[in-house]
């Protein structure tokens, strides 16, 4: 009975919120289709209908390619979990592999034969938004062969991150009793205060390279604004982006040491000394702003709430019965609980998405707002615009789907905002 409820439950959260995305996406494209012939006024001086053209069927194309994977998507979501995809493919590995090797192979076997699957039925749609949607609009800078060895680069590191993890988690469910989430839950924020550190130390230089910023006046000029707004400079690279796609962006990342600016050659190669130090002035306004800590707790916290939530799920019958899985006899089940747990949590976690977007948001206003108090406001509209121009980002997106799925404000308010600062 509770296992139906369940399937019932699922499929239900499953069809609202594909139907959410739908109507979502499709808002997105009647509105920027009906805004494509004009540019708005705000912009007229500054963009021209040529560019804003590009982002609207920029827009229109990927929005299509979003339905596309969206309905690929939950076939393979369905596919695996009501219709019986994981109990096959559990019951193969687990007869293949438990007698002969012992339960800790076999669950970390069904690990890798799940996310292998996974990654070729993500495969084709990757390729086709890399080779066809980025080239088409003249973004892509990727060559089969770089796309070949980025895809083994990425085996080889997830193994020798993701077993020895997913192995210590496996070892805590079976182990360390009732309270094993709790434990495991501990492991995992140490793993991600490590990530923090090892990532723009070690694994990001092997997929590109980063150089010190070589341009000495540049340099000067951000070293002041780095002393101005008192932050102990670490470094300040740049980064190859253009290996791969040709648009733009900077970032900040890491931890203690680790902490670094990098800035895509793509976006030195389009902004002013003035403008390259206005977009530092937003990211080192993240930072005094503590906008990382803040986001990274909250994901702790619900973190968290879902490692204790599958603790007690996990010794649930209807828990694996009701999404589809048979559970094992004479082996452990943890590593089925766990997979079934991350495919059935995103259509419920879909929920909170605007609430997120909404935060990072709020954050993004705050950063704007620190720039123009340490560097040019100005300067960071200008750089803003073109970087939006650059990257094909369109000016005119449905409100309702901003407010959904925007993770930085649409470019009319942001820039409405920083005019209203104090020059
Ligand atoms: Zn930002």
């Amino acid at each position: 009975m509770q296992s139906l409820w369940l399937s019932v439950t699922f499929a239900a959260a499953l069809l609202v919120s594909v139907a959410l995305k739908f109507w979502l996406a499709t808002r997105q494209m009647r509105h920027v289709a009906a805004h494509r012939a004009e540019v708005p006024a705000a912009f007229a001086a500054t963009v021209p209908l040529a560019a804003h053209q590009k982002a609207a069927d920029y827009t229109l194309v990927r929005s299509r390619f979003a339905l596309l994977s969206l309905a690929l998507g939950s076939a393979v979501l369905l596919g695996w979990t009501l219709l019986g995809g994981l109990d096959v493919l559990n019951t193969v590995v687990r007869d293949a592999v438990q007698p002969r090797f012992g339960s800790m192979a076999y669950q970390l076997a069904l690990l890798v034969a799940f996310v292998l699957i996974g990654g070729l039925l993500d495969a084709p749609l990757e390729i086709y938004n890399t080779f066809r949607i980025e080239q088409r609009f003249g973004f892509n800078r990727m060559t089969w062969r770089l796309y070949l060895a980025d895809v083994a680069k990425g085996l080889l590191i997830g193994a020798a991150i993701g077993l020895p993890l997913a192995a210590l988690v496996l070892w805590l469910m079976a182990s360390a009793g009732a309270w094993w989430w709790l434990a495991a839950w501990l492991a995992w924020v140490a793993f991600q205060l490590l990530m923090l550190v090892i990532y723009p130390t070690i694994i990001a230089p092997l997929f590109n390279k980063f150089e010190p910023l070589p341009d000495e006046s540049l340099k000067q000029r951000v070293q002041a604004l780095m002393a101005r707004c008192g932050f102990a400079a670490k470094g300040l690279f740049v980064m190859d982006g253009s290996r791969r796609s040709a648009h733009a962006n900077a970032y900040f990342t890491g931890l203690g040491a680790a902490k670094r600016v990098v800035f895509f050659d793509t976006l030195l190669a389009r902004l002013t000394a003035g403008e390259v130090e206005a977009v530092l002035a937003h990211e080192l306004g993240h930072f005094k702003l503590r906008h990382d800590p803040k986001r990274m707790a909250t994901i702790f916290a619900a973190s968290l709430a879902a490692l204790a939530l599958l603790g007690w799920l996990s010794q649930q019958q209807w828990f694996y019965t009701g999404l589809g899985v048979t559970p094992n006899l004479g082996a452990p089940n943890d590593a089925l609980a766990l997979l079934l747990f991350l495919l059935a949590l995103p259509p419920f976690g879909f929920m909170l998405m605007p609430l997120a977007a909404r935060v990072s948001r709020r954050h993004e206003f705050e950063a704007d707002a620190y720039a123009c108090a340490h560097a040019s406001g100005r300067d960071l509209a200008n750089a803003l615009l073109k970087l939006h121009e650059d990257n094909a980002g369109t000016l005119t997106p449905d409100p309702v789907y901003v407010a959904f799925y925007y993770s930085h404000p649409a470019a009319s308010e942001r820039l409405a905002a920083l005019r209203m600062e104090p020059a």
